[in-house]
């Protein structure tokens, strides 16, 4: 006797494998249940019609013939497609069930309804096609869903619908396009528990970030209601990250960014009991200023996508939702994640150019690439709402308020600043060319305008008019040679760390918080602290709305500043991150949020109150206080033990001791915890009285910018004096010869984080001869560097 044929499947009964009898979503939801629910991640439970109950429908009401039939005469011309679909539809919709698979049906119902301990369980009705000898065909999205169906009738019902909607005129067009024979596919029913998200929330998450491949986090958008807006991209979601190595200790929360979205609207059914027609409503005001997830959710969500990606083996994109009416959690859908895990390293190159038009403008190159573009000059950030996606940006200078029309610039050329200015380091992490310092751009090029930018020439950087003809030869970043030195980055916008993870760098030599400071707090943190006292009316209302939803204004700063930091700390994690506290000049503290009221007007902000000798002061210790609580959530709370201290500035030992002290008061007392605590080599007296720091540090930081300005006298921000600016200036490198000896002396370990070896990648030879421990570079310069570091340390023998 013939097996007796299998007309309903539960879920955990089926595997990826399954397709040709369930379809492609059918099997795969099989594949999460079976393999995933006994680890923990909730799908909601369900069963599938196969595609022998599909066919013994069709034998049952003779539909084969009504299909041939009117697809016939449709090729023949007799029937147009809309006649012939509404025929083969209708006598779907008048079939009969045979008696076997109804009750099948109805008592595989009963079962999961049972399950649910409900007497009639909510469940969502979905279509899933498979062609037998096609089995990876895909017809995702063509057939109908039905949702929030209750009752065995209305069961039957909604599986009828679902069948005829095999027959829909865009399913057999796609069919007739893609040469499949509508009679060889079937249709199984993917009958599966509803969850309320209309009344929750639900969104998407990937198990690798989706801009750079990074593989460490988990990132999940979250809206309120179904989660077709996410989906779709309709709505603006909350965004989470979170980092996937810390997630094994439950008594750590490594969210690394909580970010609120303006979910403007929430899809939703169009009337209650009726689950085919949606409707999208605005939201209210509580919805779109809260987070639709909590802590423990998001790292609940985080915990399953790893358990997903695990089972896979691959980068994963999930589907979830939430149940407004339960609070429960589901993962309701994954496949693997194709854009950036196929993308992998490409993104690393070099340029050469064969040849290019008249030089229209020079300045100083920063970065390696070249790109061509049409010219969108922008004067003023009031006009920044007029930058065209895409172009290459000209303006006089930029500040954190450019920041967002920069991330979408193709090139950047400025009238203004230096190799240190802002314009400068932002660029140079989002990846992009930049000129700085043209001193004439905004007068000589213009609107539209097709130049050529190129930062592939050395230290100088060129606009050329019109489209150079060049070449884009990429890095192999295989070819990068191991050094004894260490090589490490200087990163400090966090929004691009992750970009440069796939560079075999020993950590972060120098994470400026001040550049994290404006990006993502951009708010004094006096003007936290005294915010009830402030006098700037505007500056107090723009607080006020930027600190929304925060009770505590202070949280709002040691929040944002924690997180920005932790996305620098897990681009590199476990090496070593050194986090620079705050080193703004006052001018540049005034122009914070609130900041005027709290800062001294100085005549020489450059040697005036900064670094060290803010943190112990009666003006600031209270902003320095922030700042420490940040850092410890940074290292205790999130779990970022890698994150190293570092005091810039700091003109003598007493300071040393004093800062040190503050520290220790605010809760980071170096040794404890592992908490390690570096001081920047930017001062001379730091090099004269190298032993004394090196007694109170656990190591140095060579700041060559600040050193060079020192030692020699000149201003590092004058384009008057650039020329006598040099780091090689036999005086600089006497003082970082002599400090790299004492400090060795001393035990203690000496890096370099100035800007030096990045542009003068030759620098790195002579810092390798002295026998540094570590040199920091600006990513983009970071191949160049580590091979003549390696081509110095081959030179100098074992
Ligand atoms: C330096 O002075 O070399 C340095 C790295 O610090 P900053 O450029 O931030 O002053
Ligand atoms: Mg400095």
């Amino acid at each position: 006797m013939a097996e007796a044929t299998v007309l309903v499947e539960w879920f955990e009964d089926l595997r990826r494998g399954d397709v040709p009898r369930v379809g492609g979503k059918n099997a795969s939801l099989g594949e999460l249940i079976g393999a995933l629910a006994p680890r923990g991640v909730q799908v909601p439970p369900g069963f599938a019609t196969t595609a022998d109950a599909y066919w013994r429908f069709v034998e049952h009401n003779g539909l084969r013939d009504v299909v041939s039939g009117a697809l016939a005469k449709h090729e023949a011309g007799r029937l147009s497609l809309a006649e012939a679909g509404r025929h083969i539809r209708r006598a779907f919709l008048a079939g009969d069930w045979p008696d076997d698979l109804a009750s099948a049906i109805r008592a595989a119902y009963a079962e999961l309804s049972r399950r649910a301990g409900a007497g009639e369980v909510d469940v969502a009705v979905r279509s899933s096609a498979t062609a037998e000898d096609l089995p990876d065909a895909s017809f995702a999205g063509q057939q109908e869903s039905f949702l929030n169906i209750r009752g065995a009738d209305a069961l039957i019902d909604a599986c009828r619908r679902c069948y005829a909607s095999l027959f829909t005129d865009r399913a057999i067009s796609y069919r007739r396009a893609k040469g499949f024979d509508s009679l060889k596919v079937a249709l199984s029913i993917g009958v599966q528990r509803m969850v309320r998200s209309d009344l929750g929330g639900s969104g998407v998450m990937f198990t690798i970030d989706t801009e750079t491949g990074f593989d460490k986090v988990v990132l999940i958008n979250a809206a309120w209601g179904l989660g077709e807006n996410v989906v779709q991209g309709t709505v603006d979601p909350d965004e989470y990250q979170v980092f996937k190595p810390l997630l094994a200790d439950p008594a750590l929360v490594p969210i690394v960014e909580k970010r609120i979205g303006a979910k403007a609207q929430k899809m939703i059914y169009a009337a209650e009991g009726d689950g085919r027609t949606t409707r999208n409503v605005p939201t209210s005001r509580a919805e779109r200023e809260d987070y639709v997830l909590g802590d423990d959710e998001i790292l609940a969500l985080a915990r399953w996508a790893g358990t997903i990606e695990q089972h896979y083996g691959l980068p994963m994109d999930v589907e979830w939702a939430k149940d407004g009416a339960t609070g429960e959690l589901f993962v309701v859908q994954a496949r693997p994640e194709t854009v950036q895990s196929r993308r992998g390293s490409e993104g690393f190159a070099t340029y050469r150019i064969r040849s290019k038009g008249r030089t229209l403008a020079t300045g100083l190159s920063i970065g390696d690439a070249v790109v061509a573009g049409r010219v969108c000059v922008i004067e003023d950030a009031g006009d920044i709402g007029r930058f065209v996606d895409g172009a290459v940006l000209v303006t006089r200078t930029t500040d954190p308020d450019w920041v967002p029309i920069m991330k979408r610039a193709a090139a950047i050329v400025t009238d203004h600043g230096g190799r240190t200015s802002h314009a400068a380091i932002v660029s140079r992490e989002l990846g992009l060319p930049a000129i700085v310092g043209t001193g004439d751009a905004t007068r000589v090029l213009h609107g539209e305008q097709e130049v050529t930018v190129s930062c592939a020439e050395g230290d100088q950087g060129f606009v050329y008019d019109g489209r150079a003809d060049y070449e884009r030869v990429p890095l192999d970043l295989g070819d990068i040679p191991a050094t004894r030195t260490k090589v490490m980055l200087n990163l400090a916008n966090p929004a691009a760390a992750y970009r440069w993870w796939r560079l075999p760098a020993d950590g972060v030599g120098l994470a400026r918080m001040e550049f994290v400071v404006a990006n993502l707090v951009k708010v004094h943190p006096m003007a936290l602290v005294r915010f009830d006292g402030l006098r700037d009316e505007t500056a107090r209302q723009a607080i006020a709305d930027l600190t929304a939803g925060y009770d505590d204004k202070t949280e709002y700063f040691v929040d944002r500043l924690a997180r920005g930091l932790a996305r620098i700390a897990a681009a590199r994690f476990p090496d070593p991150v050194i986090v620079r506290m705050s080193d703004f000049k006052t001018n540049e503290y005034a122009n914070l949020l609130g900041g005027a009221e709290f800062e001294p007007k100085e005549e020489n902000p450059m040697i005036g109150f900064r670094g060290a000798s803010r943190y112990y002061s009666p003006r600031y210790r209270e902003g320095f206080a922030l700042e420490c609580r940040a850092i410890r959530r940074l290292r205790e709370a999130m779990g970022f033990t890698n994150v190293v201290v570092m005091i810039p500035f700091c003109r003598s030992a007493k300071e040393a001791d004093r800062v040190l002290e503050v520290m220790a008061e605010n809760g980071l007392r170096r040794g404890q915890n592992g908490l390690e605590v570096y001081v920047m080599c930017e001062i001379p007296s730091n090099v004269i009285l190298a032993e004394a720091f090196a007694r109170r540090f656990d190591g140095f930081s060579i700041g060559s910018n600040d050193l060079t300005q020192l030692t020699l006298g000149v201003d590092r921000d004058s384009a008057e004096l650039a020329e006598l600016f040099d780091e090689q200036d036999e005086a600089v490198k006497w003082m970082i010869r002599n400090v790299i000896v004492e400090a060795h002396k001393a035990g203690a370990k000496v890096g370099l984080c100035g800007q030096a070896p990045s542009d003068h990648p030759a620098f790195a030879e002579f810092l390798v001869e002295c026998g540094i421990d570590s040199i920091s570079v600006s990513p983009d310069s970071f191949a160049a560097v580590k091979q003549r570091v390696a081509a110095a340390e081959t030179a100098a023998g074992p």
